[in-house]
């Protein structure tokens, strides 16, 4: 083994120095060899430093600084990683949690579960295109809505 680890970037990724005696690696990237004088050991695999990338950004992982995280083969930066699979958040109509991978409707920074993301008061599902309107935090159709303004005694807008 004529590896040596240079430094580890994170725990996961590893930066190598090649000698140049060695046989090269295959780069489980792009599967060609790596003739680099640097490569990255990652998920016991070795990488050429430009393969090692997000699987949705394509930002290249072996930079300091950045993250690797994986999941069902994929590879992916922290950004994407929490994207996709972390938690969501708490469902701003019932409070639930929203576990990772399930569809949410956002609204603002608020996010629902999909089944949740109705009017407030009269339930009136919407559908793409649908007005909906945020009022303390109650997602509301427009005919609520509008009902609501005017009991507080504002019209709405007319135009
Ligand atoms: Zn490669
Ligand atoms: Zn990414
Ligand atoms: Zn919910
Ligand atoms: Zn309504």
């Amino acid at each position: 083994m004529t590896f040596k680890a240079l430094f580890v970037l994170l725990p996961g990724i590893q930066m190598l120095s090649v000698q140049p005696d060695t046989k090269p690696k295959g780069c489980a990237g792009c599967n060609r060899k790596i003739k680099d004088r640097y490569l990255l050991k990652a998920l016991d695999k070795y990488w050429h430093e430009d393969c090692l990338k997000c699987a949705c950004c394509d930002c290249r992982l072996g930079e300091v600084g950045s993250t690797l995280y994986t999941k069902a083969n994929l590879i992916l930066c922290r950004r994407d990683y929490l994207r996709l699979f972390g938690v969501t958040g708490n469902c701003a109509a019932c409070s639930k949690l929203i576990p990772a991978f399930e569809m949410v409707m956002r609204a603002k920074e608020n996010v629902y579960h999909l089944d949740c993301f109705a009017c407030q008061l009269c339930n009136q599902r919407f559908c793409v295109g649908d007005k909906f309107f945020l009022k303390n935090n109650m997602i509301l159709c427009q005919t609520d809505y509008e009902e609501g303004l005017m009991k507080e005694g504002y019209a709405p807008q007319v135009r």
